[in-house]
């Protein structure tokens, strides 16, 4: 692997957070959508292991990506599932209240990779989250997952689903579990936000 991940803190609130200096790229998603499995393939146990303890699953919690020489690269965070609560207007009713400042404000933030079920229909709540992304202005990238349980024209009618319901232009399928599209995912993550959802 050529990158690993190094955890750098929990936060629940906004002045908990890191200094902001290298890059970061946030990762979202619904409450089991495989978010912990997918940064887990992306960078190692690690990261799934301390996200996934109790008390840090509501916080958002912070990793530096270094490279094969430990230089960091760039930051990840790691943000709450947004469980099945309905996403607000204002996104943050029954969510953690600092989620929203966190992707209005943090200077830092280059990419939100919003993970999707593709073997589920896009929840009002993925919607919610992906216009007020727009509304924000900020880069995202839609990741469908759990792609390796779906095959051929399954898979193919499910991205063209999202595609549609969710008005984007590319939509990347990721398994986890076969490290199916994780090589698309890195070069989508290296781009930063060099290119539009
Ligand atoms: P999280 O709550 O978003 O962090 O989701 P987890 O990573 O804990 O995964 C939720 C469930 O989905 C677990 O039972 C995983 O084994 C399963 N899962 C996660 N990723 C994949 C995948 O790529 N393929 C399949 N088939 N199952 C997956």
């Amino acid at each position: 692997m050529l990158y690993r991940a190094q955890f750098l803190l929990s936060a629940v609130a906004a002045d908990q957070f890191p200094a902001a200096a290298e890059n970061e790229v946030a990762f979202l998603g619904r409450s089991n959508v495989g978010k912990s499995s997918l940064l887990n393939a992306l960078v190692g146990e690690r990261v799934a292991r301390v996200s996934q303890t109790p008390g840090r699953t509501r916080a958002i919690n912070f990793f530096a990506v270094l490279d094969a020489k430990g230089r960091r690269r760039l930051v990840f965070a790691d943000l709450p599932g947004y469980g099945y609560a309905k996403i607000s207007r204002s996104i943050s009713e029954g969510w953690a209240g600092f989620v929203e400042p966190y992707l209005a404000h943090r200077s830092t933030l280059a990419l939100c990779i919003c993970l999707i079920d593709a073997n589920v229909p896009p929840q009002p709540s993925d919607r919610r989250l992906i216009e007020w992304l727009r509304g924000a202005g900020r880069q995202f990238q839609v990741v469908a997952t759990k792609a390796d349980r779906l095959s051929g024209n399954r898979r193919t009618q499910s991205l063209h689903a999202l595609r549609t319901a969710l008005d984007l232009d590319e939509v990347l399928p990721v398994s986890a579990k076969t490290g199916f599209g994780m090589k698309e995912l890195w070069a989508r993550i290296a781009a930063g936000d060099s290119t539009h959802s």
